[in-house]
């Protein structure tokens, strides 16, 4: 892969290994695969997670892995609780919006960070995401 980077490499990026980081990663993993972007400035992400800590770490999360980034200019950030990331790839328009699962954010908020990782590292996609 010539852009994007690997979970380690997001993880050097963002400061530390923990389960929003990981959520942000894997939804722009996902976008990725479904909107085939030619380059690094195709996709476009729309954030909406509450605009604080550790909600908010799934934005570098989102970087990491789409190259959405605050320093091209595509990706905007919504403080809201609907926990929703909207790609849309430049060129071709297709989009998704992938929203969390209301139980994973249950979970997520009963578990320590490393619990937290661990159960974010054992769910299947369409285990963590809707498309909605
Ligand atoms: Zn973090």
């Amino acid at each position: 892969m010539k852009w994007g980077l690997t979970i380690e490499e997001a993880v050097k990026f963002h400061g530390h290994l923990g389960p929003w980081l990981m959520i942000g990663y894997r939804a722009g993993a996902i976008a990725r695969d479904k909107l085939s972007p030619k380059d690094f400035h195709e996709l476009h992400c729309t954030v909406r997670v509450p605009n604080k800590v550790p909600y908010s770490c799934s934005i570098d999360g989102v970087q990491a892995s789409a190259s959405c980034t605050l320093g091209k200019g595509n990706i905007v950030v919504e403080d809201s609780s609907d926990f929703e990331f909207v790609f849309v790839n430049a060129t071709t328009k297709e989009s998704v919006k992938l929203k969390l699962r209301r139980d994973v954010i249950t979970e997520l908020l009963s578990k320590s960070i490393e619990e937290a990782v661990k159960y974010v590292a054992g769910l299947g996609d369409w285990e963590i995401f809707e498309l909605s």
